[in-house]
């Protein structure tokens, strides 16, 4: 039996139905839980237990992943009949000798100096306005670019998530994608990255983000998504007109070699000005080089031109902001940060100054006559 039976369809497949196999079943001397098909995307309301202390042969943050993918009636039951479950599940599936183990056990831990080039480190230890505008350009409002990482660090990590992605493949274990818009890469938090990004958002971009993003949420970053995409032939072409699902996003290229790929950048829009108008300042095309960030708002429009030969691999973290979001609720007006929301204001001004002249000569004429 495949683990296609166990995963949740993506498409009006009957319940149960898989692909002929069957559900997946437990045996039937255990309790039963309702529907035990695993779910295809995360549940990313959901908040995993720690499992670190689990005895298993499997990464402990394996496990913390799963659950987000359990049935919603699996998601009650006691603890440790959900480690029973998802030990089950992984036993079944995982052919012997093809687990998952880390091939660089030093990615798992944030070593600065390893993954940074200096310039950019002495930046984030200066932690000044000033430090950052030295390291950084801003080709069009609101745009960084910076050299950020090592070569050697991107290596490591292609390679880990090549290996990743064989032991995904290995087992079919379907579930995990890192957006809905890209169908190749990875969520890095889901193979155990994520108590490393998580540092890397709270210790060297949330710094830059509160000095140039305070207005979305840039000082109180307190969570993230963190994936690669790829793109060349047999993978992803080219990424549609979108805004991220986060109020910062860092995109890194992690190389390898390629051609084409240009992201291309619309303004920044709130919600309700989505699909208005681009402005003709607000149009930017960068080109990706192995190692450089960009840092924008989650909400500036932008897209990405076909990689047109080789293979392109990005890793992406979006920050998000709990505290933002929560105050957005109660907002209307977003022209501190949205395109359209500042020239509507800036044409509310200029219709109000228009109005305040013509009544003051008005009455400058009556007095006069
Ligand atoms: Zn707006």
């Amino acid at each position: 039996m495949s683990l296609d039976g166990a995963v949740e369809r993506r498409e009006g497949s009957p319940a149960g139905n898989g692909n002929g196999n069957g559900p997946v079943m437990a045996p039937p001397t255990r309790p039963t839980y309702g529907d035990r098909r695993l779910r295809l995307n995360p549940n990313t309301e959901h908040k995993p237990e720690r499992y670190d202390d689990v005895q298993s042969e499997f990464d402990p943050a394996i496990f913390s992943s799963l659950e987000r993918h359990l049935p919603p009636s699996m998601l009650e039951v006691p603890r440790d009949a959900k480690v029973q479950f998802m030990k089950e599940i992984l036993a079944r599936y995982l052919p012997e000798g093809e687990r998952n183990r880390p091939l660089h056990k030093e990615l798992y831990d944030l070593h600065p100096s390893a993954f940074f080039v200096p310039s950019f480190l002495k930046a984030v230890n200066d932690n000044t306005e000033e430090s950052f505008r030295k390291i950084l350009s801003e080709p069009s409002p609101g745009i960084y670019t910076f050299a950020m990482l090592q070569p050697s660090f991107c290596e490591l990590l292609l390679d880990e998530v090549e290996n990743f992605e064989k032991w995904v493949n290995a087992v079919k274990f379907k579930i995990m994608r890192p957006n809905t818009m890209n169908k190749y890469g990875a969520v890095l938090d889901d193979f155990g990255l994520e108590t490393m990004l998580n540092k890397l958002m709270e210790e060297f971009i949330s710094p830059i983000a509160r000095v140039f993003f305070p207005e979305v949420g840039g000082s109180t970053l307190d969570s993230h998504h963190g994936f690669v995409v790829e793109y060349g032939k047999d993978k992803d072409v080219e990424l549609g007109f979108h805004v991220d699902d986060s109020e910062v996003t860092l995109n890194v290229c992690l190389g390898k070699d390629f051609s084409g790929g240009e992201l291309f950048f619309r303004g920044v829009r709130c919600d309700k000005h989505v699909n208005t108008e681009t402005q003709p300042e607000e149009i930017l095309d960068y080109s990706h080089v192995p190692g450089q960030a960009v840092l924008h708002r989650g909400r500036h429009r932008h897209g990405a031109r076909p990689t047109t030969s080789g293979h392109r691999i990005n890793m992406l973290l979006w920050c998000r902001s709990s505290v933002f979001r929560e105050m957005k609720k109660y907002q209307k007006d977003f022209s501190s940060w949205c395109g359209e929301c500042q020239r509507e204001k800036k044409e509310r001004q200029r219709q109000s100054l228009a109005a305040t002249k013509m009544a003051f000569l008005k009455g400058c004429g009556g007095s006069n006559i």
